[in-house]
């Protein structure tokens, strides 16, 4: 997965509809990044497990 820009050649390259606008794709991406901050706290050892998963990745408990 890239992290930058990318660049003026790159953009040149890409055909109109080749590719989803800048700004739907940066709010695609907050959305990923939302979903993936939202985390369950372990209640017997205190770990801040994602939302989704069944079992404390620290401790194993049942969440
Ligand atoms: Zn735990």
């Amino acid at each position: 997965m890239r992290q930058e820009e990318p660049s003026v050649g790159e953009k040149k390259a890409r055909t109109a509809g080749d590719t989803i606008p800048l700004e739907e794709y940066r709010r695609k991406l907050a959305e990923k990044q939302r979903e993936a901050k939202v985390l369950v706290i372990c209640r017997y050892c205190g770990s801040k497990t994602e939302q989704g998963i069944t079992k404390c990745q620290n401790c194993g408990a049942e969440l």
